[in-house]
């Protein structure tokens, strides 16, 4: 059935007879040839951003597999001890709670669009439910073929089957009654109607497991994180893997810097492709406003309330003084948009103004700038879940959790420089099938929430160094006059 949805609207819609099925929507300019031309040469204005995404996403597979399994290998002889274990304990955590204040304040806050009421079968999709969710999650998190994973991931398919109406001769009376009439209206309007009785044919979803395309993130995030760690146990006879490892993700840090050049000039064409296709630019422009609002806010909750309170629990230390004492860190970070730039000034900070042990600032820095972002994990997990209201696609609370499990991932591997997290963000959107390029709707205002977010990084490694100090001040007590700096002269 194609039917005009509203008059003058230049909207057509197509939907099969019984209001089930594919819902073509699109405006009727589409379908004439001037302006398919005019899609012809959008698409030919969007390619040097298209090449730029293209670069992004050959990436994600070695940037992830190399960054998770030689950064987890490396780990185990610090982590062996207390202060290393407790630290990547503490770090993941406080990551991933990041992650759910994100996905709170994006739930609440909703800046990609007014909540659709709408549920999926009234949209004449088919319904997926939880239970099935959750099993394409889990089964995503052990892919049967890693090779597959690359490209595929399991997305259960729901197919309707449609029971008839029972017929006249069977038990059941028949039901079908049509009545036929007419109705007069205001003396001089006359209108037939029919009333059908029939019951409407039931409806029952069929659901199997299946793929679709798009590269199963989840799978070889758990996969790399496996092997990662065991590859740690292993010790020597680990080292050849881990060095291979090692390598290749400096190679693959070499080529995001390369790539990096590129990226203006990508950007300013995928921004501009993406315009040149928006319906009504106005209203995006609306909805990036509140989409760094959240961020922000997430980013100050987070920052300022939920990381303080617990160094404030554990250590029954005074946050305020604590953070003042990182406050030079915590400006480089806003001015760099890298934590890694800024790690000799947290590093000097701490140490001069918080009198941290230098032994645990050692281990506690660096290991933070490279696995520890909660900025970047909240944003992550914010921006994923705005492509997904802009593009009015309903998540279902499987994908909720791939995106939290991802977002951390993500966040693990983003390296401590400028716009990191950006490039990391396509791991979190493909994880759930979400279209990679409306990056491009974010990125206009990326530069500025980056300076926040590293900012956040940066406090939460900080703020890490100080507990662990607090908690293993005993392990550290005996040896203390070698390492730690003569106190501050004033
Ligand atoms: N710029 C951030 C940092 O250096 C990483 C990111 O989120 O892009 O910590």
């Amino acid at each position: 059935r194609l039917s005009p949805q509203l008059p003058g609207s230049g909207h057509v819609t197509l939907e099969t007879a019984d209001g089930r099925g594919d819902l073509i929507q699109g405006p009727k300019g589409r379908l004439d040839p001037a302006a398919c031309e005019e899609a012809n040469e959008i698409s030919y204005f969007q390619f040097p951003g298209e090449l730029l995404m293209r670069m992004l996403k050959m990436l994600i597979l070695p940037l992830v597999v190399s960054s998770l399994m030689s950064g987890l290998a490396s780990l185990d002889a610090k982590t062996s001890s207390r202060l290393g274990i407790l630290t990547v304990a503490y770090y993941l955590w406080t990551t991933f709670v990041a992650v759910i204040v994100g996905i709170i304040m994006v739930s609440i806050i909703h800046p990609g669009g007014a909540a659709q009421k709408e549920t999926t079968e009234q949209s004449g999709k088919p319904i997926m439910s939880s239970a099935d969710a959750l099993l394409d999650l889990i089964r995503n998190m052990f892919p049967a073929n890693l090779v597959e994973a690359t490209f595929k991931q399991y997305r259960t398919k729901t197919t309707p089957v449609v029971k008839s109406p029972k017929m006249a001769s069977e038990e059941a009376p028949p039901r079908q009654i049509l009545i036929y009439g007419v109705q007069e209206e205001n003396g001089s309007h006359v209108q037939n109607f029919a009333l059908d009785l029939t019951p409407p044919p039931e409806v029952v979803y069929k659901s199997e497991p299946d793929t679709i395309d798009g590269m199963n993130v989840l799978g070889i995030v758990i996969f790399s994180a496996t092997m990662g760690i065991m590859l740690g146990r292993m010790g020597d006879n680990g080292t050849p893997l881990v060095s291979f490892c090692q390598c290749l993700n400096e190679s693959v840090m070499k080529i995001v810097a390369v790539a990096v050049w590129y990226f203006p000039f990508g950007i300013v064409f995928l921004i501009a492709g993406k315009i040149l296709e928006m319906d009504d630019p106005t209203a995006v422009r609306k909805k990036l406003g509140f989409y760094a609002v959240t961020v922000v806010c997430g980013l100050v909750v987070h920052g300022l309330f939920i990381l303080p309170l617990l160094y404030f629990f554990i250590t029954k230390k005074n946050p305020i003084v604590f953070i003042r004492g990182v406050l030079q860190a915590l400006l480089i970070a806003l001015a760099t948009s890298s934590s890694s730039a800024t790690l000799p000034i947290t590093f000097k900070c701490l140490l001069e103004n918080n009198h941290i042990d230098r032994r645990i600032a050692r281990f506690v820095l660096p290991v933070g700038a490279t696995i520890n972002m909660d900025g970047t994990a909240l944003y992550e997990a914010v921006a994923a879940i705005f492509i997904a209201q802009v593009n009015n696609y309903e998540l279902d609370f499987g994908q909720i959790i791939t995106i939290s499990i991802t977002a951390t991932a993500a966040s693990i591997g983003a390296a401590g420089i400028p716009q990191a997290g950006l490039v990391t963000m396509v791991i979190v959107l493909t994880s759930v099938g979400l279209p990679t390029d409306d990056i491009t709707l974010i990125i206009a205002v990326d530069w500025a929430l980056d300076r926040f977010r590293t900012m956040i990084n940066v406090l939460g490694d900080a703020l890490a160094a100080g507990i662990m100090a607090h908690i293993c001040r005993k392990d550290f007590a005996q040896d203390t006059g070698v390492e730690k700096l003569p106190p501050r002269e004033t």
